[in-house]
């Protein structure tokens, strides 16, 4: 499921064949920018924000974002077969060594490039980002005491980055159960220097891991282990939701939460 690792990889991955090249042609296949072209001009930046997707191409940004499906693909131009079917293609950026497709994409959007601040204003600190602000984090965090850890978590207005993977396993590794009201957590900055530490160790793997080693048979400690042995004290893994509204509200996610009930022992 695409992260905010995942995001940070696709856009090493673009910049690495955009990034100071011209745009030979585009095409964007959504009604709103059906006849939006930007041959010609210079892509001079890629990079995530967030779980967001930026190609600063001329006085343009191609905003985009995978949601659950979407994933981006390099191709050489000499007519290499995409590997995904073609119409489900939204955005292909073709340069003359390489061509750039967007498959899926959950959001596309093109924009000045002095509209970005507004368009990610509420956008909180990312984790992945040259500016990570933890203090800024957490009083985000703080401000709403009562919602639980694991919903707050992935809220991006208040820290940007995580995922329903990461949530569990962040949660996992700080022994909390998702359900904890974010007051209740003795020691919010741990849970927000784990929180860098996962999504730092994992920005340039190909496969997630958060158990040390990518190269394991079993590279997470919870997500997606439902009835599976915890790592660490054998207890079956449990799989339940939170049920909050807000949650209820972000239908693009997974919902449930994956916990071990002796490692990350329920409130009394
Ligand atoms: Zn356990």
């Amino acid at each position: 499921m695409p992260e905010g690792d995942t995001v940070y990889h696709q856009a090493s991955a673009l910049r690495a064949v955009l990034a100071g090249k011209f745009l030979e042609s585009t095409q964007f296949r959504v009604p709103q920018y059906a006849t939006a072209d930007l041959s010609g001009e210079l892509v001079e930046e890629v990079l995530s924000r967030g779980k967001h997707l930026l190609i600063r191409a001329g006085e343009t940004t191609i905003q985009s974002h995978l949601k659950m499906e979407g994933i981006w693909h390099v191709y050489p131009r000499n007519g290499a077969r995409w590997k995904r079917p073609g119409h489900t293609a939204r955005c292909v950026l073709n340069t003359a060594e390489h061509q750039a497709v967007g498959f899926s994409l959950g959001e596309l959007h093109l924009m000045p490039r002095t509209s970005e601040d507004s368009f990610f204003a509420d956008l909180g600190p990312d984790l992945l980002g040259p500016d990570w602000d933890q203090d800024e984090a957490r009083r985000r965090l703080q401000a709403q005491p009562e919602r639980s850890l694991g919903v707050a978590l992935l809220d991006q207005r208040n820290l940007a980055g995580i995922g329903n993977v990461f949530r569990s396993e962040i949660c996992f590794l700080s022994r909390l159960r998702p359900e904890t009201p974010v007051g209740e957590v003795a020691d919010l900055d741990s849970v927000l220097e784990m929180s860098y530490r996962l999504l730092q160790v994992n920005k340039n793997r190909s496969r997630r891991a958060t158990t040390g080693s990518a190269s394991t048979a079993i590279s997470l400690w919870t997500y997606g282990r439902a009835g599976k042995l915890c790592l660490r004290c054998q207890t079956p893994i449990i799989r339940y939701y939170l049920g909050e509204e807000q949650l209820r509200q972000a239908a693009i996610e997974d919902r449930s939460v994956y916990v071990c009930p002796y490692c990350q022992p329920a409130r009394v």
